[in-house]
């Protein structure tokens, strides 16, 4: 028998179990059943299969459920909050860096003057002194909401 007739009549199965098939196909699938053990042997097994599933099917306790997805969002909710407020920090911090560096600039620049440095001295010495500590505070905090993030994952427990 051609290998395309046992795949037919197991699609047919396949479909007579979830949509059903027509009477010329049902004709068919019986006849080729009838002559081929391989697929008779496939018959039984797919609704037999298809019982053992729905054994596994258990019904929730409602409250427990309940619970479950209360917690969830609690613990969502929480999240959020902390992303929220890392979030704000990390803003505020990078608004203060241009702002502070904006009010900053002219004074050292009159400092720098008045003390006779060249302009990309002091220049770098702002940039290091001024703007290097707000940057690694800035990722700091932009860090630290993504180690919370992480560290939430793990009990509360410090990694
Ligand atoms: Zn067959």
């Amino acid at each position: 028998m051609q290998a395309d007739l046992h795949e037919r009549a197991r699609l047919l199965l396949d479909r007579a179990v979830v949509e059903g098939v027509s009477p010329d196909e049902q004709r068919w699938l019986a006849n080729h059943l009838s002559q081929c053990a391989e697929c008779s042997r496939y018959a039984e097994l797919s609704p037999r299969t298809i019982r053992a599933l729905d054994s596994f099917a258990f019904d929730l306790d409602p409250a427990a459920a309940f619970r479950v997805q209360t917690a969830i969002r609690v613990r969502a909710g929480r999240m959020a909050s902390r992303g929220r407020d890392s979030s704000i920090g990390i803003l505020a911090a990078a608004f203060l860096t241009i702002a502070g560096s904006i009010a900053m600039w002219e004074p050292a620049a009159w400092l720098a003057i008045r003390w006779n440095w060249p302009a990309p001295a002091w220049q770098i010495g702002f940039a290091i002194l001024w703007l290097l500590p707000s940057l690694i505070l800035d990722v700091l905090l932009l860090f630290r909401g993504k180690w919370i993030a992480d560290d939430s994952g793990n009990q509360g427990e410090t990694v």
